[in-house]
């Protein structure tokens, strides 16, 4: 059983992962695109050659992620992640890793990996070479193919840290209204809540879980989205 690691104490959820031993190969970080901190604790844990804290003095921990040997990184270039760039890190997966325990491939905004490029990636996310870790990270996990949903472990980062801005009717709404998403609103009224005690905010709480619960039983979205999109503007 390991302990915990201070690089990735603010994010539970992985934390126990790591002190359960348990690192999952294939890893879908979801959460706003600034938010970019716990992809990069993980992989920073992943590839130190000593499994050290945030500290740690090793060769791995001191060079720029960015330079490691053994972390490769796919992100849009520039709307998508190209099949050509998801063909040549795949090739360079058959080569052990040259200072880290595993090779890490980090998928930024694997939202945007195109259907041929998804497929070649699904291919070797359903049997991954032992010393290889996949991360993936996305603000709209809902856009990237289920088959690759699926071989991941999900972690959803909570959204304490939003803006009203960003977590207001333009965000929630301008999404799919997922369980999830309403989940993010949620945690925003609710320290909205505590912050102001007005009970507008109160009111609020409690339609989002009436919300919440309706679509959990396939309500209709759209009848859901304008009754929120009300009581938005009531609050
Ligand atoms: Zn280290």
């Amino acid at each position: 059983m390991k302990s915990s690691n201070s690089r990735i104490d603010p994010w539970p959820n992985l934390s126990l992962a790591y002190s359960g031993g348990n690192l999952p190969q294939s890893l879908l970080v979801v959460g706003p695109t600034p938010q970019g901190e716990p992809a990069i604790a993980w992989c920073q844990i992943l590839l130190c050659e000593a499994r050290g804290e945030s500290n740690c003095l090793c060769r791995s921990c001191q060079k720029p992620l960015e330079d490691h040997p053994d972390l490769a990184i796919l992100s849009p270039s520039p709307h998508t992640i190209k099949i050509d760039d998801v063909r040549s890190v795949l090739q360079s997966l058959g080569y052990r890793p040259l200072w880290a325990s595993t090779r890490v491939v980090w998928i930024q905004e694997a939202d945007k990996l195109g259907v041929d490029a998804a497929n070649l990636l699904l291919k070797v996310l359903e049997e991954p070479a032992p010393f290889v870790h996949f991360v993936l990270t996305t603000e709209y996990p809902d856009r990237v193919l289920a088959t690759i949903r699926s071989r991941c472990q999900k972690i959803h980062l909570p959204e304490t840290d939003r803006s009203r801005r960003e977590l207001g009717p333009d965000w929630m709404l301008a999404r799919p209204l997922l369980p999830e998403h309403i989940v993010d609103a949620v945690w925003y009224v609710e320290e909205a809540f505590r912050r102001t005690h007005q009970t507008t905010w109160l009111v609020l709480w409690e339609n989002l879980l009436q919300a919440h619960q309706a679509l959990a039983t396939n309500a209709n979205q759209e009848v859901w989205r304008e009754r929120i999109r009300q009581w938005w503007r009531l609050s």
